[in-house]
């Protein structure tokens, strides 16, 4: 006479599937995103861009608002050609 147990089935409780985004889902770049502000002229010393307010006086002086290096005043910079003494470049781009 054998007292064996039985064997009881075992019940495995299955995970639902982890849903798995598509790759397409992947959005590059929001389309809204707003352009990078234009600079007119940019700091020789450092880089950086930086526009002059047309409201300014001649007699007013530049300082890069990066590295607050002195750049010009505001007539070297509307003098035509530029005056070597000023220490940013044109940002022109063409068209
Ligand atoms: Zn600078």
């Amino acid at each position: 006479m054998s007292d064996e147990p039985k064997r009881r089935p075992i019940l495995s409780l299955k995970n639902p599937p982890k849903v798995v985004p598509p790759a397409a889902a992947k959005a590059p770049a929001p389309p809204a995103a707003p352009p990078p502000p234009q600079h007119d002229w940019k700091c020789k010393p450092c880089g950086a861009g930086f526009s002059i307010e047309a409201e300014l006086e001649d007699a007013v002086v530049i300082r890069c608002p990066s590295c607050n290096a002195k750049l010009g005043t505001v007539g070297d910079f509307r003098t035509d050609p530029l005056p070597t003494k000023v220490r940013a470049r044109p940002l022109r781009k063409a068209g």
